[in-house]
């Protein structure tokens, strides 16, 4: 069978006697024999079995559990491939979702008429993905479950096997920084040692369900969040001691209940056990307090990439009222606070905003101010009170941006709007709806924040017609 595409799954597309088969493993240009396990009308799912035709692009996963692994996907793509595959993956959802034109590409539907008409002149320039020198050790948090070994019934914890719910025990992840994985044998070993009991899904019998981990990776600051289902940390002396003489750097032990039968990671009671409630990092000079239910980049080498895309994209002269919305610990609005005449942002999480009031304040700047709750009630009620905003940001969730925000975008008429998604489907549907409404989308420009997997990061630019870039 010949392999003729790769999904946003990271599947290989396969054709065979013109029937579809998607097939885990196989790579574009190769040729396959593969078993079929299940079909659909109209396409089904087949088990790779041998190749025989290597794409060049193929390596050999360096990771010893990837085959089993559920948390990379494209470690047996060549990174450069990897990163061409990401602004196709972008230019492929702006066409058939947004229904966007894209500069340079073939015009009409050349799957389905094998032919195309033009290269597309004017539209959207879809810039290369912006990489990594170093591709690995990138993750500065890791939450893993915990779980029993179906082996001899110990504690263990890792990944969830690629569609199911098995734990896989791993102690080594190429794609975390070394800290945390350190952070998570070492918690393993403490629970071992004091016999806790490991949460089981199926029963929702035992206690440790969770371990999150993350590291300042600028400033070496260490954070170790339990998860229990237990309203009490058993044995908590315990852990302090055993954690701190373990991990230097250590800054704060965080505990947090979560008792209900779900496969949601945290539950709504969060306490600090021992030290601060906070960790730092920088993040190109800014100084930024992350608590533990806060969101905040994984990739910091990245992130820095990306916002500074974002900035250029915003365009600030050192005047303007900007927006930043869905801000979480305020990271893109203080990176614009340092260009702009002031900054307002707003983010749902309160422990989030309670962080970005922080950030504000220990990093000396004085234009932005923060509010908690949804961005599509606050900035609704900002327009009536009057605030008024040269460009906004947007960096939703991966359902994009409420309808409500959009409308209320398109009633404040900011000169730019710069969006940050994480998620090309819903950035296409959400560019869709702000070009209907008088904004052109000028450039895209893919970020790979989350190298060897399918995530795709991209930052948006867009102009209000009639506005010079
Ligand atoms: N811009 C930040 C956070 C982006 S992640 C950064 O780069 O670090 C998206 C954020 O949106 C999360 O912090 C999440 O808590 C928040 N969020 C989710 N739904 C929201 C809503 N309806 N209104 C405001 N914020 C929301």
């Amino acid at each position: 069978m010949d392999i003729i595409g790769l999904t946003h799954d990271g599947e290989g597309v396969g054709r065979a006697d013109g029937f579809t088969l998607f097939v885990q493993g196989a790579l574009p240009g190769e040729k396959v024999k593969a078993q079929v396990m299940k079909t659909k009308k109209q396409y089904g799912y087949a088990r790779l079995e041998a190749i025989l035709e290597e794409s060049p692009d193929r390596l050999q996963p360096p990771c010893a559990i990837y085959d089993k692994c559920g948390g990379c996907q494209l470690q047996h793509l060549d990174y450069a491939a990897q990163l061409e595959w990401k602004r196709q993956h972008v230019v492929d959802s702006l066409r058939r979702i947004g229904k966007l034109h894209i500069q340079g590409e073939e015009q009409g539907d050349l799957l389905a008429t094998g032919t195309a008409s033009s290269i597309e002149e004017g539209g959207i320039k879809v810039m290369p993905t912006i990489g990594m020198d170093e591709p690995w050790r990138y993750r500065n948090k890791a939450a893993v479950p915990v779980g029993v070994s179906g082996f001899d019934g110990g504690l263990i914890a890792g990944f969830y096997e690629r569609g199911s719910h098995r734990i896989i025990d791993m102690d080594d992840c190429l794609i975390q920084h070394r800290e945390n994985d350190e952070m998570i044998r070492v918690v393993k070993q403490i629970a071992r040692e004091l016999r806790v009991k490991p949460y089981n899904e199926e029963t929702g019998e035992g206690i440790l369900r969770h371990v999150m981990v993350r590291v300042g990776v600028v400033t070496g600051e260490k954070m170790v969040v339990l998860i229990t289902n237990s309203s009490r940390l058993p044995r908590q002396p315990e852990w302090i001691e055993h954690l701190r003489a373990a991990l230097p750097g250590l800054k704060s032990i965080v505990h947090n209940v979560n008792e209900r039968n779900t496969n949601v990671i945290f539950g709504d009671e969060t306490r600090v056990v021992w030290g601060s409630e906070v960790i730092y990092d920088e993040l190109d000079g800014i100084r930024f307090a992350i608590s533990a239910r806060s969101f905040y980049q994984v990739n910091p080498t990245q992130t820095v990439s990306l916002y500074r895309k974002a900035l250029e994209y915003a365009a600030l002269t050192g005047t303007e009222n900007v927006i930043d919305a869905y801000c979480g610990i305020g990271t893109i609005s203080l990176f614009l606070a340092r260009s702009a005449g002031r900054v307002y942002g707003v983010e749902i999480v309160p422990e989030a905003i309670e962080d970005a009031k922080r950030n504000a304040e220990l990093n000396g700047i004085g234009n932005a101010e923060f509010e908690a709750g949804p961005a599509e009630v606050v900035i609704p009620r900002w327009r009536k009170e009057g605030i008024q905003a040269d460009v906004i940001v947007v960096d939703p969730p991966r359902k994009g941006c409420d309808p409500e925000l959009l409308d209320t975008i398109l009633k404040m008429q900011p000169e730019r709007v710069v969006y940050v998604s994480c998620n090309p489907s819903t950035l296409a549907r959400d560019l869709r709806i702000l070009e209907d409404g008088g904004y052109r989308t000028v450039e895209v420009t893919p970020v790979d924040m989350f190298p060897h997997t399918v995530h795709v990061e991209s930052v948006a630019l867009l102009v209000r017609d009639g506005t010079d870039r």
